[in-house]
């Protein structure tokens, strides 16, 4: 598996250059002058999600006016001193974002890098964290507005340690660095871009450090910043073209963020196994024939060479039942394994008939230990793939990294909307390198109505 290239430590550094500033209020007079052409379509297409970090700033007015005119909802990241130092002014604007839809949630109380890696300072302690974000939440409720329930750690500094902190005080993370493939758009505003490159970066996606970013679709985050100066006016300027390539996709906005907003970083809590019907056939991995569990496969070297060996085993001590299914992968190994739904022509009827449009929730439970730094640094993630309507199976999607774990561990994804003509599914675990892996009671299900329910 790829892994993000949104963690190299020279964007997270240029990202997160907006320091606190000095609020102004700027009085607006560009809607009357500027005819906005608004969301105006059928959202067949889906919801984006729009963030801005870093605010209030000198513009911020400005750019509510803009949204408001265009019909676009946005989550705001605000810092909670820029808050406190606007005085009321600020703390009225604030409440007049919330009062039109928009969501303002937690971005710290001073833009403090949690993890330090992108100031060169030590980690903040957990005292300093729930500091940061008690105090930065102070500021939100002050200023008359709802209590946060999501955060995004300034340049994106995060880990799995500090993030258990922010969770146990309620905190969702909403991480804008995703995984290669992910529905991530970083308007790069931050960067000098301008208005053109804004549009761009956001419409058609671009290439950064060889990994292709996919422009806006369906669940796409897109950030950008209104704690800016030129950066954020280039931001505002780049919203009605933006606003036009929704309409003509059948696009629209909406302030509820995804679930799974980690970023990749963290690995997101998994959702609840389904309680109904279970897509897969042979679930638990009780029943087998030959080498390998019934309706599965052990897939292998999908990339890279092998020099040695993996070995698969039925082994007991299985999260239910009698028998779960482990594999080792020695150093010597290259390429990538993983216990999939079978794909195999001849195991058809294994394979549970599936709509296109529909997002799959996947889940099965994992044990197991590889490497997480030095030269053999291992990854560990769901992969998945659909059947087209050739009969030929295609790699889809990658979650998150999940971490090591010596007792069984439950993991999720949910996929993005099927494409169209696609007939099947299949997922597994996939390990990328050396290391033990251990998986039981895989489970699928639809889960359109759930999502059809956040966007309400
Ligand atoms: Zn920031």
């Amino acid at each position: 598996m790829k892994s993000s290239p949104w963690r190299s430590a020279a964007f997270l550094v240029a990202a997160g250059l907006a320091l606190p500033i000095a609020f102004i209020v700027a009085h607006s007079g560009s809607a009357k002058s500027e005819p906005a052409r608004p969301i105006d379509n059928d959202c067949s297409a889906g919801y984006a999600e729009f963030t801005f970090d870093d605010g209030p700033g000198v513009y911020t007015a400005k750019l509510l006016d803009r949204l408001n005119a265009l019909h676009l909802k946005a989550t705001f990241f605000a810092i909670g001193r820029n808050i406190d130092d606007g005085g009321p002014k600020a703390a009225a604007l604030m409440r007049k974002l919330v009062a039109t839809g928009h969501s303002v949630q937690n971005h710290t109380y001073d833009h403090a890098s949690i993890t330090g890696e992108s100031t060169r300072k030590p980690p903040l302690t957990r005292e300093q964290i729930v500091e940061e974000l008690d105090h930065g939440s102070r500021a939100i409720v002050a200023a008359g507005l709802p209590s946060p329930t999501q955060y995004r750690p300034p340049y994106g500094d995060i880990d799995a340690r500090a993030d258990d902190v922010a969770r146990e005080l309620g905190y969702q993370l909403v991480s804008p660095w995703g995984v290669t493939d992910s529905n991530i758009v970083d308007s790069k505003d931050w960067s000098g871009a301008s208005t053109e490159q804004i549009v761009s970066n956001v419409v058609n996606g671009y290439t950064s450090d060889g990994y292709r970013l996919n422009g806006i679709r369906d669940d796409t985050i897109v950030t950008m910043h209104d704690g800016g100066q030129q950066d954020t006016l280039n931001s505002i300027a780049a919203l009605q073209p933006i606003v036009d390539y929704m309409n003509a996709h059948h696009l629209c906005s909406t302030a509820t963020i995804r679930h799974d907003a980690i970023g990749g970083r963290v690995p997101a809590p998994p959702l609840p196994e389904p309680g109904g019907d279970n897509l897969v056939r042979n679930p638990s991995l009780e029943r087998h024939h030959g080498d390998e569990p019934t309706c599965f496969q052990h897939a292998e070297n999908d990339t890279g060479d092998t020099a040695g060996a993996a070995a698969w085993s039925q082994i007991s001590g299985a999260h239910t039942g009698t028998a779960a299914e482990q594999v080792i992968v020695p150093r010597s190994a290259g390429g990538d394994r993983k216990l999939l739904i079978s794909r195999d022509p001849s195991d058809s009827d294994c394979l549970a008939k599936v709509k296109s449009g529909h997002r799959y929730g996947t889940w099965l439970w994992y044990k197991g230990t590889w490497p997480e730094e030095g030269p053999t640094k291992t990854e560990v993630g769901m992969v998945v793939y659909y059947r087209q309507s050739s009969g030929d199976w295609k790699y889809w999607q990658t979650g998150p990294s999940v971490e090591p774990s010596a007792t069984w561990k439950l993991t999720n994804f949910v996929t993005a909307p099927l494409p169209k003509g696609a007939t099947a599914i299949s997922f597994g675990l996939d390990i990328g390198g050396e290391g033990t892996l251990a998986t039981d009671d895989y489970s699928m299900a639809a889960q359109s109505e759930q999502v059809a329910a956040v966007h309400r």
